[in-house]
């Protein structure tokens, strides 16, 4: 798990190139082959009674698997990384890794919401006390520590909402204390923000968004520091959690072009958010990188980049107004998952989730993921849209 003959010397473009390829040991083919498997053969009982091969079981990895890990390690900085069957089957084997039946877990009230569907629906029924914070508390999460907290669970910028958290601030406290924490680092990708370089324990990404990057992908990692690598080994180890090869080889194929796709979503998606702004139609943009993000600051101070996903909140509207400017969009589906190459939409209500924090609203909202189309095209497409909303009765300044 998470072998590499690469080391890092190189700038992080290079990285994303270079990192978990072993060409010599596949007949000079570039990219590692995909092993489909369950049975891996023995030579003599001997080497099966040693339990000592290198790839034992199907379940436990193959050269495919190898790839992916050793590039993510090498990505986040870690010291050793596990594949899952999904972004969500990530986040439940980091948890599972770290708490146990009596434990207190602090989860950030802007979480995706199947985190918070896995905390309260399985974490809670084995014992862990589940308590949600408001993501923005920064150093005041001292205030909510027991002596039984064992894990903070973050995500930053929230998932809908797009809150910074103030992240080496609840650090500090976390460690402390000696409790773990956890991030959902999808939003930012590795190549963004590295938790494991401000002292988060743990990143999980939902490699099924940006890093597959095509939407044909279900795939989770977890990458783990020295301190939390072992359990988190363990766990993974026995639960049963297995990425499937051809999926796992998906994912290390877009993760090759991650930085390219990034600097060009990056800048479609800074571009979009800031015209989407000037628009009357539109109360809010909930895109950390513009100044009007209320945690801004806190976005350049930590993070390298954005990617292109961010929330609008309209001004108050009927809901027939909503329902004609999202739906007549030529360029942007109505789905969940992000990180594609294509443009997407996707109505929300906080309200329906939210336990720690208040959502305040006047009109309804939408979260947007810009692709790789002509941002000229995307911005012809929503002006259209704000048009259908205006004529449908929607509110404009
Ligand atoms: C989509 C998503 C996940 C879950 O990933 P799946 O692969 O869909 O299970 C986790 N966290 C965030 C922030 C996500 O957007």
């Amino acid at each position: 798990m998470g072998k590499t003959n690469y080391r890092r010397t190189h700038h992080v473009d290079t990285d994303i190139v270079t990192v978990g390829r072993t060409p010599e040991e596949q007949f000079g083919y570039v990219n590692p082959p995909v092993y489909r498997g369950s049975t891996v053969l023995y030579p003599d009982t001997a080497h099966f009674e040693r339990r000592d091969a290198r790839y034992p079981y199907g379940r436990y990895g193959s050269p495919t698997t190898d790839s992916l890990e050793a590039a993510m390690t090498l990505l986040e900085g870690g010291a050793g990384t596990v594949l899952a069957s999904s972004g969500l089957a990530a986040i439940a084997i980091a948890l599972q890794s770290q708490l146990k039946a009596g434990d207190h877990l602090l989860v950030t009230d802007s979480c995706y919401a199947p985190t918070r569907g896995f905390c309260n629906g399985v974490m809670t029924r084995f014992g862990v006390s589940v308590e949600y914070y408001d993501p923005r508390i920064g150093a005041g999460i001292a205030d909510l520590i027991r002596p039984e907290t064992a894990v903070i669970f973050l995500e930053s910028p929230g998932s809908h909402t797009f809150e910074v958290q103030d992240i080496p601030a609840i650090v500090a406290i976390a460690k402390k204390h000696d409790i773990a924490t956890i991030i959902d680092n999808t939003w930012a990708t590795p190549l963004f923000f590295r938790p494991l370089d401000v002292g988060v324990d743990i990143a999980i990404h939902a490699a099924t968004k940006y890093i597959g990057g095509h939407s044909d992908v279900m795939l989770g990692t977890v990458t783990a520091n020295e301190k939390t690598w072992p359990a988190l080994k363990a766990t993974w180890h026995m639960v049963g959690e297995c990425a499937g090869p051809d999926v796992v080889w998906l994912g290390q194929r877009g993760l090759r072009t991650l930085s390219a796709r990034l600097k060009r979503q990056m800048a479609a998606g800074i571009e979009v958010a800031g015209w989407l702004e000037t628009q009357p139609e539109v109360a809010r943009v909930l895109h950390p990188a513009l100044e009007s993000h209320p945690d801004h600051a806190l976005w350049k101070r930590d993070f390298k980049g954005a990617t292109s996903l961010f929330s609008v909140v309209m001004n108050p509207g009927p809901k027939e107004a909503f329902a004609a400017f999202l739906d007549g969009l030529e360029l942007f589906g109505i789905g969940a998952s992000w990180g594609g190459y294509e443009s997407l939409c996707l109505p929300f209500d906080p309200r329906a989730v939210r336990t720690a924090t208040t959502w305040h609203a006047d009109g309804p909202a939408v979260r947007f993921h810009i692709g790789l189309e002509d941002t000229g095209d995307i911005i012809e497409d929503l002006k259209a849209g704000l048009e259908r909303w205006r004529k449908a009765g929607g509110g404009a300044g």
